[in-house]
């Protein structure tokens, strides 16, 4: 079963989208198998971090501007490559373990999308399956 979702991203940012996944699983009626969430943009992606401290997603935004700034070498005529590195460099999908209808996360993680390049329409992809 896949679901699609779409959200408005700020400039730069990480968005809570666990549950929006939750729901998915909910509503695929999978008790036990693998969610996949993926993030169809090369400039926006996916990972799971802490939601306890706002602060840590500030930082990580923070680490990577300072990991991949802008660079006046660029070529991309759309002259947004840092947005592309720091989305290749988080990824575009993460994988987490459906049990018993839930999801299992750590107790201070959620799945965030990462927008490097807004503000967008963004979608993601939600597919959940069972074994
Ligand atoms: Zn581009």
């Amino acid at each position: 079963m896949k679901y699609d979702y779409e959200l408005k991203t700020p400039q730069e940012g990480c968005i809570d989208i666990t549950m929006q996944v939750c729901e998915a699983i909910a509503i695929s009626g999978v008790s036990n198998g693998i969610v996949v969430v993926y993030c169809p943009h090369t400039t926006a992606g996916m990972t799971i971090n802490e939601n306890a401290d706002p602060s840590v997603v500030r930082d990580v935004l923070l680490g990577l501007e300072r990991a991949f700034p802008d660079r006046a070498e660029f070529r991309h005529a759309e002259g947004n490559s840092a947005a592309h590195l720091k989305a290749s460099s988080i990824g575009s999908s993460i994988t987490a373990i459906i049990e018993d209808g839930r999801l299992i996360l750590g107790t201070w993680q959620s799945v965030y999308f990462c927008e490097f390049d807004g503000p967008r329409s963004r979608r993601f992809y939600v597919k959940v399956i069972e074994g």
